[in-house]
């Protein structure tokens, strides 16, 4: 093999079939616990061919990651990287779960990087969560979510860096680096064919003072804290890893209404029980507070560098990982929220929450809104996966009878309705709206 065999297009599509049948025998021999071991024996072999070469070809190894791990992975089913320190459980929802630093296997084979001001805290039981997470999203919902993992310690390898700084210029590690965004790449083509549109929720812990998720968007705390006709301007939108959502939804919310109005994470989670940052309770940090705004990974695969899946980072503090029985009730808040945002920002109306999945989820506890009694004489009480914002009440015909703005408790008065079926329209403080019938006795 000479090296001008390397040079131009041809050769860049000749390296990308000789992967994909490499990859492809790899799959196909291990069955449903995959492998991208190829990948590995692919590098190996570009290495003997000389470090001159070394840069051109990985440059194509990575141009060809994303048509390689566009190979049909199986929704539910889990792979893994060279050696087994990338796990990647391939999905069939619009969105990517990612946890970089949640890592805790240190092998002697990978030297520990050494390099000025590094980080190589381990953000601890962001693993636990975010396994617990998928697991309790698809009991819920019946539909897998794309989940990454970096299974290898930050000490080894910081999976929210260029390749650089993650591996400290050690070229042995580049492979799992490449293997942890070429998953990444690989769930989103999927998510692109299957939504058109979707998002990448990337897990991470803080130790900082203030007990709040810090939800970072790319956008630092002096921008957070300018009004909301700068975060709405263009220049804003295009430094954001939402801008895609913030150019166009389908509720045409604003970026600021998407940064801490009723309908953003921050407010969701907030309303949970869990404060976070920003939301419409606690809309920007202060200037002497510490908080994260995203990092290489919410740059690189969200939509501030284009194309129309977002970005968005949680930084979590330490009570929701640390303590099993509150990680596992915020889990459930989680499943929840993540279930809304992703139904309300980037499905179709009434559109079910995952490809493949033909009519109603098996179980969608998200949407279930609980009324009683029914038939009811004097007042109907309402509870709702959302604090509810209005209620309105119309008869068969069509006719607005009843409106009813913030009800106390969910309660609403109908003792002045005459007996009779009636339709409920009910419109949650997140945008959401729920529609119900009920019985006036
Ligand atoms: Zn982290």
């Amino acid at each position: 093999m000479s090296a001008a065999w390397w040079s131009g297009s041809d050769a860049a599509a000749s390296f990308g079939q000789v992967l994909e049948v490499l990859v492809r025998t790899s799959i196909h021999e291990r069955g449903r616990k995959g492998s991208v071991k190829g990948i590995t024996r692919v590098v190996f072999a570009l290495r003997r061919l000389g470090s001159r070469c070394l840069p051109a070809c990985i440059a194509m190894l990575a141009a060809g990651h994303s048509h390689v791990r566009a190979q049909p992975f199986i929704p539910g089913t889990t792979y893994f990287g060279s050696d087994g320190y990338i796990e990647y459980h391939a999905g069939n929802t619009a969105f990517i779960v990612s946890v970089p630093h949640g890592g805790t296997l240190a092998p002697v084979s990978i030297p520990n990087r050494d390099c000025k001001d590094c980080s190589y805290g381990l953000d601890y039981r962001t693993q636990e969560l975010a396994r617990e997470f998928s697991a309790r999203y698809a009991e819920v919902t019946g539909c897998s979510p794309h989940m990454v993992i970096n299974l290898l310690h930050r000490r080894k390898l910081d999976m929210n860096r260029d390749i650089t700084a993650a591996t400290d210029s050690n070229a042995a590690s580049e492979i799992y680096w490449q293997d942890y965004h070429g998953f990444i790449d690989s769930a989103k083509s999927r998510i692109m064919r299957d939504f058109g549109q979707g998002l990448f929720l990337e897990i991470h812990g803080h130790g900082h003072a203030k007990q709040r998720i810090e939800v970072g968007y790319l956008l630092r705390s002096l921008t957070l804290r300018q009004s909301d006709s700068v975060l709405n301007s263009a220049s804003c939108i295009d430094s954001s890893a939402i801008a895609h959502l913030a150019r166009g939804n389908r509720q045409s919310f604003t970026h600021a209404m998407l940064l801490r109005g009723e309908p953003s994470l921050g407010s969701m989670l907030a309303r949970a029980g869990y404060p976070a940052v920003p939301s419409s309770q606690d809309p920007f940090p202060l200037p002497e507070d510490d908080y994260f705004n995203g990092g290489y990974n919410t740059l690189t695969h969200g939509s501030r560098t284009g194309g129309s899946i977002d970005a968005v980072q949680l930084e979590l503090y330490s009570a929701i990982r640390s303590d099993g029985d509150e990680r596992s009730a915020f889990v459930d808040s989680l499943v929840r929220i993540v279930y809304r945002f992703i139904a309300l920002q980037y499905l179709e109306d009434g559109a079910p929450p995952c490809a493949g999945l033909s009519g109603v989820a098996r179980l969608d506890p998200a949407r279930t809104l609980t009324l009683y009694p029914n038939p009811a004489r004097d007042r109907l009480h309402l509870r709702a996966p959302e604090a509810i914002a209005s209620v309105r009440v119309y008869n068969l015909l069509g006719v607005l009878l009843l409106e009813e703005h913030d009800p106390p408790g969910g309660t609403i008065p109908i003792g002045q309705l005459p007996p009779g079926l009636y339709i409920g329209s009910i419109r949650l403080r997140d945008g959401g709206m729920l529609r119900v019938r009920f019985v006036k006795e």
